[in-house]
């Protein structure tokens, strides 16, 4: 509903890219996302596939530059979250909920849980090496078939500690 009131009638997302995450991808497509004062963020990529609800997902520094006071919630938790309004090339989409700062969070199979010793809605710590060395303490497990052994944290996160692609990390229970 969301994807046809923002790009037209009939029209679907599009693979741009795929994700580590099995069948995760992101979209071509793109929107502009409005805040509460008007101000705006544009070329908003989008995430697939379609799920059940719409969220939209910001780092903090964002958030605050757009005017929201958003809550940290793992995905999918977004009630009682604020909302925002989406702009498309065909048109506007106006969320009600589903504004959020997106958990730190580590997604792994069964397998990798029982390596590690955790299980879904365990916490575990990153270790993080480099220049900026730090460990974050929270990062939430998430386990599922599908799911291969990757952490997820957002542009503030990822900063915070100078994270480059070559930066040594390590998964401590
Ligand atoms: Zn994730």
């Amino acid at each position: 509903m969301a994807v046809e009131a923002l790009f037209g009638k009939g029209r679907t997302l599009t693979p741009m890219k795929w994700l580590y995450q099995k069948g995760q991808y992101a979209a071509q497509e793109m929107v502009t996302l409005i805040g509460p004062r008007s101000r705006v963020i544009s070329n908003l990529r989008i995430l697939g596939p379609c799920r059940e609800l719409n969220q939209v997902e910001l780092a903090l520094t964002d958030a605050i530059a757009l005017g929201f006071e958003i809550p940290i919630r793992l995905s999918g938790n977004i009630t009682g979250t604020p909302g925002c309004m989406l702009m498309g090339p065909n048109g506007f989409f106006e969320m009600k909920e589903g504004v959020i700062r997106a958990a730190p969070h580590v997604h792994m199979s069964p397998d990798d849980a029982t390596f590690y010793g955790v299980k879904q809605g365990d916490y575990m710590k990153l270790r993080i090496g480099g220049p900026c060395a730090t460990i974050f303490d929270r990062l939430l497990v998430r386990v599922h078939a599908d799911f291969r052994l990757e952490v997820h944290i957002d542009t503030d996160e990822g900063n915070a500690c100078a994270l480059q692609s070559d930066t040594p990390v390590e998964l401590l229970k």
